[in-house]
């Protein structure tokens, strides 16, 4: 079986969705497992009318949801102008209730808990899951009867039971010749309560079930072909990679590349399952496959950027053979919960960079208990990664050769070796990813 995924703007009205059915029916022999998000903006507008329920303007609340059932129900009638069945009418009719039901609710007790916010957001994908599933005559799983999750709302991990579950309740409805549908995103725990796993979780919950089934591709359709060596707003020039590794995928989306989820990549890459990032309008056009090790032996793949990132320079004259320093220092970082993403020591100071909204006073001020702070807000990571950078001699030179007249305040080598960081002021990271490209991909390296 395959799992072929879709976001929102794959659904986003009618003729995508005709585009999807289609994709799906010409996958049919491959038993596809069709996970959708909501339909584009939906989720959005479910937090935007959570959120007016909280405030206590139930009728800004029921406004939005009067507008979303009608977008819907005009996408149903588009795809089935001889009639929407009794049956799909039935089920929005109910999805309607529900979501009215929880917005008075919401209302009434001015208090939107996660648990509240994760009911509300799960009506996007059942909206979209229900009307695609009447389309494309396609058999409807409730993801929530499959999905069991923990109770952390809003960010919900799966339970161990998951690949017990799709063994039992979804491996019996695939075949070939058949197209079932389900939703991303949601699950519920033991007990029957809705939860989310967070905001982009479709592509998760496609890696989840995929992995829990043995697929043999997880296909994540979107709008781009495939995942691109540098943002295209940014670089002209930049390609779709076909190949790219699971390590490097994982560190481009930890640099701020947009196009996987993070932790989307771990449950494929623990069973050696391939993912491919494909175009929904373009499927015969170039996309992406990653896989567990890339074969190719370009040293630079893509890059990728972030920020604002503030560096701390954290100094002590007695760190100098000191041991206890770092543990020290880092536990001061534990303590108030602030995470470090890069890290480069010297031998009397340590530089780290961290988000550049992390609150910074407390933690300074201890800090300032035994060494001397220095803080410079308003920098940028920039992201050169390949899987055979450690191999390829002269990188560096290249890098910094085109960053000649860029001001470089931090540079770091990850312990995997497959990632080269360095920072940069925030108004010159564009320039920086601009140049590298050319230096590093343009320039036939790669
Ligand atoms: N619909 C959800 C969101 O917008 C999940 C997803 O699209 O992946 O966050
Ligand atoms: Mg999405």
């Amino acid at each position: 079986m395959i799992v072929m995924k879709f976001g929102g703007t794959s659904v986003q009205d009618a003729s995508a969705m005709r585009e999807v059915a289609a994709l799906a029916r010409a996958a049919a022999d491959r038993a596809p497992l069709i996970v959708l998000s909501a339909t584009a903006r939906t989720t959005d507008a479910l937090f935007e009318a959570a959120t007016r329920a909280e405030q206590g303007d139930l009728a800004g609340a029921l406004e939005l949801h009067a507008a979303l059932l009608d977008r819907h129900r005009g996408i149903a009638q588009d795809l089935l102008p001889a009639g929407v069945p009794a049956s799909l009418q039935a089920a929005l009719d109910d999805l309607g209730r529900e979501l009215d039901l929880l917005l008075r609710g919401v209302a009434l007790l001015r208090e939107l808990s996660p648990r509240s916010m994760d009911a509300i957001a799960s009506l996007g994908e059942r909206l979209s899951t229900r009307i695609f599933a009447a389309f494309a005559g396609a058999a409807w799983v409730d993801a929530r009867t499959v999905l069991h999750t923990d109770a952390v709302f809003g960010c919900a991990r799966p339970l161990p039971d998951l690949e017990a579950r799709c063994a039992e309740l979804l491996a019996p409805q695939l075949g070939p010749g058949r197209i079932v549908v389900t939703q991303g995103y949601i699950g519920a725990t033991p007990q029957g309560l809705t939860t989310t796993l967070g905001r982009g979780g479709s592509d998760f919950s496609a890696a989840l079930f995929g992995a829990a089934l043995g697929a043999e591709d997880i296909q994540i359709w979107t709008d781009v072909e495939g995942v691109l060596t540098a943002d295209p707003r940014i670089v002209t020039a930049a390609q779709p990679i076909a190949e790219l590794g699971f390590a490097e995928a994982a560190e481009l989306a930890a640099f701020g590349a947009k196009v996987l989820h993070p932790a989307t990549i771990q449950p494929a890459v623990e069973k050696g399952i391939p993912v491919t990032v494909r175009h929904a309008r373009r499927p015969q056009g170039r996309f992406t496959t990653i896989t567990a090790e890339v074969r190719t032996g370009r040293p630079v793949t893509a890059l990728a950027h972030r920020g604002p990132v503030s560096v701390l320079t954290v100094a002590s004259a007695r760190m100098l053979n000191q041991s206890g320093f770092l543990a020290k220092l880092f536990d001061v970082f534990a303590r108030h919960k602030v995470s470090v993403d890069l890290i480069s020591t010297a031998e009397v100071s340590v530089s780290l960079t961290v988000e550049g909204d992390a609150p910074l006073g407390p933690l300074v001020a201890d800090l300032e208990t035994f060494a001397t702070v220095g803080i410079a807000t308003g920098r940028a990571i920039v992201a050169v990664v390949g899987e055979r950078l450690k191999h390829t001699a002269g990188i560096t030179g290249l890098a910094f050769g085109a960053l000649r007249d860029v001001n470089v305040e931090m540079i770091s080598m990850g312990a995997n070796e497959i990632n080269l960081s360095i920072v940069v002021r925030q108004e010159d990271a564009k320039e920086a990813v601009k140049r590298l490209h050319g230096a590093l991909i343009e320039g036939g390296l790669a």
